[in-house]
């Protein structure tokens, strides 16, 4: 398997570690647009598999896109990031202009490749990616954000049961539908267990609350902290994601799909395969779940008319 990665930037460069580390594709090429950059990463994470058991051959290219050819999944991490204090969403304008130009070169080399995007504003970037595939192709475009959401929610509540009862092992399913924004992402409290029991068995609703709180302004929260967003999480939600193509492995997540129904991408929850996205699943939702899930869909419909 071969998988390319627009976009050598923390995200891009880290994901491309964690694939290449876990030795399961044979080819990762880097490609960003700073001179060396994506040749230096390649040639960094390169020399640190020398240590390691993985096989896998890591080059990078300063815009060189005809090595991605034949790409079986392209990456897009590609773009700038929110500084802090920004939302998401302001990202819309210059990320849609490189979008563009990555699409334009990816999809000339390697026309059959399976797409994850990144960038964000994620759900409307997974979009034009849609519209630039064709809306028959939906299936070939996953957008990673909820995997990351679904994540930190299931951190707070690892945190929050570990200020309670210390260490322990826990079976924690916890799931973020809807958009990929501060406002907009809906984390399904109702359907979230630990160890098969529903959260209020171990949680105030006061704690509840902060958990959600938590989740939803978990990238700002990192931004602060960090300068710029967060890396670590989101490349090993890309590396989880290629590895469910690879192995085929069809097991539920949230990812940004196109919902023909909306006639736009928001967070789903699906499985995916080696064909990409390879089921939706209809969830039961509460009626004020449904109506914040509806009223993040106009959120992303709001942010999709800026292009
Ligand atoms: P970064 O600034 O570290 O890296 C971005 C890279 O993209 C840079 O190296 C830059 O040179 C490159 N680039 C810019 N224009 C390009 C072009 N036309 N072609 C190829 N490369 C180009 O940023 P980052 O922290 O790695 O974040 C990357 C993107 O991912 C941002 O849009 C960020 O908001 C988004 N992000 C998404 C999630 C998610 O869960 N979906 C999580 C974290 C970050």
């Amino acid at each position: 398997m071969k998988v390319s990665i627009i976009g050598a930037g923390n995200v891009g460069a880290t994901a491309a570690m964690k694939i290449a580390a876990d030795g399961f594709v044979n080819e990762v090429v880097l490609l960003d647009v700073k001179e060396g950059v994506a040749e230096g990463k390649a040639m960094d994470i390169m020399q640190s598999l020398m240590m390691t058991d993985s096989n896998t051959i890591v080059i990078g290219t300063t815009g060189d896109y005809s090595k991605t050819a034949n790409s079986d999944v392209i990456v897009i991490t590609s773009g700038v990031p929110r500084k802090p204090g920004m939302t998401r969403e302001e990202l819309v304008g210059v990320n849609s202009k490189v979008m563009t130009m990555v699409l334009d070169g990816a999809t000339k080399y390697s026309p059959d490749a399976i797409f994850v995007v990144v960038s964000n504003p994620m759900d409307t970037m997974t979009m034009m990616a849609v519209n630039y595939l064709g809306k028959e192709n939906w299936r070939k475009v996953i957008g990673m954000g909820g995997m990351l959401d679904s994540a930190r929610f299931e951190y707070n509540i690892r945190m929050k049961l570990y200020a309670h009862y210390g260490l322990g092992k826990y079976d924690i399913v916890a799931k973020v539908i809807g958009g990929h924004g501060d406002t907009t992402m809906v984390p399904l409290v109702e359907n979230a267990t630990v160890n098969g029991k529903p959260l209020t068995s171990f949680f105030t609703d006061e704690e509840i609350a902060d958990i959600v709180e938590k989740t939803m302004k978990g990238g700002a929260i990192l931004t602060k902290m960090l300068g710029t967003s967060a890396w670590e999480a989101p490349a090993q939600g890309i590396c989880e994601t290629v590895k469910m193509i690879a192995f085929d492995e069809n097991i539920p997540v949230a990812s940004s799909v196109y919902r023909e129904e909306y006639d736009l991408c928001i967070g789903t929850v699906v499985t995916i395969g080696k064909d990409g996205i390879e089921g939706i699943f209809t969830m039961k939702l509460s009626d004020e779940t449904k109506n914040k899930y509806n009223a993040s869909v106009e959120a992303v419909r709001n942010v999709n008319s800026a292009l």
